[in-house]
């Protein structure tokens, strides 16, 4: 009934809010009927998921909304799909993300945006705004999103719901379509802070086939969730970013984060002020590696291995057929960053930008290692703005990149962090933005719930 009564509403409303680029509802009426005959248990036994579509799942559409894999059915499921099932979720179907996870607004998947269920006319943020969406729409209670430099938390800003990236290594990147391997990190995306735990610890946890993964157990998050909400936060120590505060933050979107910050107070927490010098570098590090890295793993889509080839008549040298299938399958904002990567690391200019870059990366490291020997963890507004209409921040990359402003450095460092709503700016959805330390995404927790 819980899969049917889902299925129904994505049936009702996707048609305007287009958050799902397949709907697999006979992969999911089987999931639930294996459930109701007990075939199946676990601790989400029958909640249905919606995974995003840069994750692998057998037999099942997965694009990454490229033109390039369309109609690609993968033989393997990924970790985090198999550990789906295992739980007893339902797969719903796979959501719509800007062409692999490239972008923060869903605006550059090949099949179309998604809407932003808040306002039609506007983004749903991104790359994962089929998966914050699909939340808000109430489509499905749970999504996995993947957070590379804030996919999952700027989405769940923008739309009004929860969003985590979990410690870089403590999801499995295995059977996720890699973007940048070295910041990629798959996460839950829920309508509170206690779901996404649920689904975090569903999902995490060693896995030996990825190299990257922590051997290491996972943090208790849903205790950590259950023993913050409502909570006393006394004795916890917050630190507020001095770099982050002459930002160009929309005054609603500072107003609702200084607001949520002073009811943090009132339940015990302290406010420190840290610095963290190297932040003001972190976007340029960031477009420097990210597209260096997919400039490597985008190479495998040469059409001959996956999804298109065009032009392959016979006639033409496989040299001209990648180039034509490539030209055919990858949108501007994919082209752009395989251009830019293949730039920076090219022999003479690996030094100046992408080891610079590296540089940089250690250093912001530093920052978040010396903050957290002050605090216990790091606030900020999700991201400055809140959701913006279509077609206003396209024709100038850097105003789409500056989206992720606040997100990224927590990637570069690799430790966990959320996003929780808190409160509206001119009628839109504002995030708060907790960072953590490496493996203490049980911290990041315990303060979102007492938010909440
Ligand atoms: N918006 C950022 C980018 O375009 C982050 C994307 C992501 O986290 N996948 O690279």
């Amino acid at each position: 009934e819980v899969a049917q009564a889902h299925l129904d509403r994505i049936e009702a409303v996707d048609s305007r809010v287009h958050a799902f680029l397949h709907v697999d509802r006979a992969g999911a009426l089987a999931a639930a009927a294996r459930v109701d005959n007990g075939e199946v248990d676990g601790p989400l036994a029958g909640v249905p998921v919606a995974v995003k579509d840069v994750i692998v799942t057998k037999g099942v559409p997965t694009t990454a909304a490229s033109k390039i894999l369309e109609g690609w059915r993968p033989p393997y499921n990924a970790t985090i799909v198999e550990r789906l099932q295992a739980a007893g979720t339902v797969m719903l179907g796979k959501t719509n993300m800007d062409e692999f996870a490239m972008g923060s607004s869903t605006e550059y998947s090949a099949y179309g945006p998604t809407n932003n269920p808040w306002d039609l006319g506007r983004i749903p943020g991104g790359s994962g705004g089929g998966s914050a969406a699909a939340i808000a729409a109430y489509e499905a209670p749970l999504a996995i999103g993947t957070d590379t430099g804030g996919s999952i938390r700027q989405p769940g800003a923008v739309t009004g719901t929860v969003g985590a990236k979990p410690t870089y290594g403590g999801t499995s990147r295995y059977g996720l379509i890699a973007f940048s391997s070295s910041l990629d990190t798959p996460g839950p995306c829920a309508r509170n802070v206690e779901d996404a735990a649920l689904l975090h610890s569903v999902i995490a946890g060693h896995d030996v086939r990825d190299s990257t993964s922590i051997p290491q157990p996972v943090p208790d998050v849903v205790g950590a969730a259950r023993r913050g909400a409502g909570g006393d936060l006394s004795g916890v120590k917050l630190g507020l970013v001095k770099e982050f505060a002459g930002d160009g933050s929309e005054p609603g979107v500072s107003a609702a984060f200084r607001e949520s910050l002073e009811a943090l107070v009132k339940l015990g927490a302290e406010v420190v002020e840290v610095s963290c010098p190297h932040f003001e570098y972190a976007l340029p590090a960031y477009y420097l590696i990210a597209p260096s890295e997919c400039s490597s793993n985008l190479a495998r889509f040469d059409g001959v291995r996956y999804g298109l080839r065009v032009g392959d008549d016979g006639n033409r040298s496989l040299e001209e057929v990648m180039s034509l299938t490539r030209d055919a399958g990858f949108g501007p904002e994919v082209k752009r960053r395989i251009i830019l990567g293949t730039y920076a690391l090219s022999s003479g200019y690996y030094d100046a930008y992408y080891g610079q870059a590296q540089k940089v990366r250690t250093l912001i490291t530093r920052d978040f290692q010396q903050a957290f020997e002050r605090v216990d963890v790091l606030v900020s507004p999700t991201t400055p703005f809140v959701a913006f209409p279509f077609g206003s921040r396209t024709s100038d990359p850097y105003q789409m990149y500056l989206a992720d402003l606040f997100t990224i450095p927590t990637n570069l460092y690799g430790g966990p962090a959320i996003s929780v709503p808190c409160g509206l700016s001119e009628g839109l959805p504002v995030g708060f933005q907790i960072m953590a330390p490496t493996m203490a995404d049980d911290r990041m927790y315990r303060v979102a719930a007492a938010l909440e």
